[in-house]
């Protein structure tokens, strides 16, 4: 064992967001498999939602070097709801902040850590420069694609291009984006560049966050080099130290197959309770035939969306599986009004759940595609189950990674921007069947990829290499 002071200690901290805390615990434990000491930390309300749910605390106790730790995001007592984004940053920046430097000095973390691998959705969170000075290794949990979208946010306002001016603006395409060349249009950038003010806080923060992280030590992506290989190589013109491990479901899964006792139950950090009950639905399914609907852990429908949305699932004829979560439809009557009487028509070629094993359910066979909002875990979790997809965008990223799914990796149909009930019906059928050999062939292609990235000298399996090698460095 190497003494205290000269072993590498990694602190990580996830953005407080099911997307955030389920890859970076991801790349936690696969941190921990190289046997790297390594504290995470994670917002109080997110902690206890997370011990609730997932099997965590025992996947980790296997783990000597491995220890959770919990800082306030300074809001008001747990379960109570968010509110508003801005409110969570204002109290991250005036709570958090300084509390977690606090920790850092009186060492209440452990020793003072090697590096710290930031979530990029908050660099704020540590001040480079102040004492003590720990290299930050930026994680983005988002595609580099969107990534290096919004890089380009200053120079598409200053050239004209931004704001969209109104909706015959939203097809032209987007000049002078390196490595995007005739890729994007307006309606392809992240959805905050959709806003009348480019100046307004919201669109500026995740532009100011994008060109922090590029001030980092190192960035990290949860990507891998034969899906976004081109703008890789965009970005490291940019930042000369950038680790794409991803997909990194795929990586831990390929890894903890080579432990000696790997952990009796598949990786779940899921922060809601799972629904298994539908893997048993989809087994008396036949092959293929059951489209996956589920729009993540944010996304919420109007009722009236929800209702094209249903409309055009049983019109089209196919079999669906739909996670519905409680707070999925705006308004509290919208949520079991709406469920209640649609359900009653569902149960013929149709099965709800609040909320599904995912991985598990797009490996399963019965499963033929996949209606998702394009959350960059689910696209990866569509990618590596070879499962193609409809994309139906609602923010942030999702506008970039559906236009990429479908224009670039062809691997789905694009819904962006459209929801009534022909459409759904129309997309499922030529995803199903009319388009399924095309998108089916590209799909399983891009699995293969997907899957040899992380195997023994992948691209994604090297980079993860050459970033453990590169923190033990840093201690020496
Ligand atoms: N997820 C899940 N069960 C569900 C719906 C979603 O386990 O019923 C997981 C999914 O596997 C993914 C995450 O929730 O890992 C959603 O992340 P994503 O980035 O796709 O979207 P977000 O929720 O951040 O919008």
């Amino acid at each position: 064992m190497e003494q205290e002071g000269t072993e590498p200690h990694v602190l990580i901290f996830p953005f407080p967001a099911q997307g955030h805390v389920n890859s970076m615990l991801k790349l936690a434990e696969l941190l921990s498999l190289s046997r790297l000491r390594i504290t995470f930390l994670n917002i109080h309300r997110i902690h206890h939602k997370l011990t609730l749910h997932a099997d965590i605390q025992s996947r980790f106790s296997r783990f000597p070097n491995f220890q959770f730790q919990t800082i306030t995001d300074g809001l008001p007592p747990e379960n109570r709801p968010i509110g508003k984004f801005s409110d969570l940053i204002h109290s991250l920046k005036s709570v958090t902040k300084p509390l977690l430097k606090q920790m850092l000095i009186s060492g209440q973390l452990g020793p003072t850590p090697t590096c710290i691998i930031l979530d990029g959705l908050f660099n704020f969170i540590v001040d480079v420069d102040a004492e003590p000075k720990i290299p930050i290794f930026s994680f983005r949990t988002i595609s580099a694609c969107s990534f290096w979208a919004y890089s380009f946010v200053p120079k598409l306002i200053e050239d004209g291009q931004l704001p969209i001016k109104g909706e015959e603006d939203m097809d032209r395409i987007i000049d002078g984006v390196a490595g995007m060349e005739n890729v994007l249009r307006r309606r392809d950038l992240p959805s905050f560049c959709r806003l009348e003010d480019p100046f307004d806080p919201t669109l500026q923060y995740g532009v100011t966050q994008t060109i922090q992280s590029f001030k980092a030590h190192a960035l990290i992506f949860n990507t891998f080099e034969d899906l976004e290989g081109p703008i890789l190589s965009c970005l490291r013109r940019r930042c000369s130290n950038i680790y794409a491990i991803g997909p990194l479901h795929a990586h831990l899964k390929s890894r903890l197959s080579g432990e000696d006792s790997p952990p009796a139950s598949e990786s779940s950090n899921c922060l809601w309770e799972v629904d298994r009950s539908c893997l048993a639905w989809l087994d008396a399914q036949p092959s293929k035939s059951v489209i996956y609907v589920s729009f993540g852990s944010v996304v919420v429908l109007r009722e009236s969306q929800f209702r094209e949305f249903w409309h055009g699932l049983v019109n089209s004829g196919k079999r669906f599986l739909w996670v519905v979560r409680p707070n999925l439809v705006a308004g509290k009557d919208g949520e079991n009004g709406v469920l209640e009487e649609l359900e009653e028509g569902t149960k013929e070629r149709g099965c709800m759940v609040s909320w599904a094993p995912q991985e598990e359910v797009l490996a399963h066979d019965a499963i033929g595609g996949f209606l998702t909002h394009s959350g960059w875990n689910s696209t990866l979790e569509s990618i590596v189950a070879g499962v193609p997809m409809i994309c139906w965008p609602q923010f942030a990223d999702q506008q970039t990674n559906s236009r990429y799914a479908s224009e670039v990796w062809r691997i789905g149909l694009d819904m962006k921007d459209v929801c009534d009930r022909e459409t759904v019906a129309k997309m499922v059928n030529d995803v199903m069947e009319n388009r399924r050999n095309e998108l089916m062939g590209s799909a399983i292609e891009t699995a293969k990829s997907a899957i040899s990235s992380v195997e023994v000298g992948g691209s994604s399996y090297s980079d993860l290499e050459r970033m453990i090698s590169d923190i033990q460095l840093l201690c020496q």
